[in-house]
């Protein structure tokens, strides 16, 4: 996933930041530890498992959303999966519309991002990332991360299970926090995010690493 541009708040595509696109009777998630409203960080194509790049995000028939706490960083566990103090929200594609956005200075990030998918090889994610910089002639940061693929942990694996089913979930998208760190997601400075979901249960999950 590359830079593509500025799109627009609303822009039904993979995008970071903006307002997200949501089913009829959605609530804006709280943050379990503060109780504040979390800040909606990116919305992502969610396919079958194994599917990359620009045909993942073509065929999908449901969108990761992706929210987190910004209003005490570093105080609510927003790394966490199930802390609560961060949201990955799987909707249907089709009769998605702009939600309304709760008053607070952290709900969006201060600029929405789009994002381009181009295949890439068999290559790990972090191989992938500096190969596709050199190629373009474009800075590291232009990479905002890859969707499917296998996540590539600063840390160790955490692939979270299913809160439903209890069986792992699987691999959506790896973030980075963003090409310009004032309007950058915070994950812990130089951190990933990695959205996973569960589409037979419906579930998804985010956590962060750095
Ligand atoms: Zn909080
Ligand atoms: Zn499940």
């Amino acid at each position: 996933m590359t830079y593509a541009g500025p799109v627009d708040d609303l822009a039904p595509v993979t995008r970071t930041g903006g307002v997200p696109l949501v089913p009829a009777g959605f609530t804006w998630p709280q943050c379990a530890e503060c109780s504040g409203p979390m800040q909606f960080l990116a919305q992502l194509p969610v396919n079958t498992p194994g599917a990359q790049g620009a045909e993942a995000a073509a065929g999908a028939e449901r969108v990761l959303s992706v929210f987190m706490c910004q209003n005490d960083p570093g105080l609510c566990d927003e790394w966490d999966p199930v802390a609560g103090g961060n949201r990955a929200l799987l909707f249907p594609r089709a009769g998605l519309t702009p939600a309304p956005v709760p008053a607070g200075d952290e709900t969006l990030l201060a600029e929405t991002c789009g994002i381009d998918c181009t295949a890439r090889d068999a290559a790990p994610y972090h191989e992938a990332r500096g190969k596709w910089s050199e190629a373009c002639g474009r800075p590291l940061r232009d990479v905002l991360g890859q969707l499917g693929g296998t996540p590539s942990w600063l840390q160790h694996d955490e692939t979270p299970a299913c809160p439903s089913c209890a069986r792992p979930m699987s691999f959506v998208a790896q973030l980075e926090e963003g090409r310009d760190h004032r309007t950058a997601m915070n994950f812990g400075g130089g951190g990933c995010g990695y959205a996973f979901a569960c589409a037979p249960c419906e579930e998804g999950s985010f956590l962060w690493q750095c």
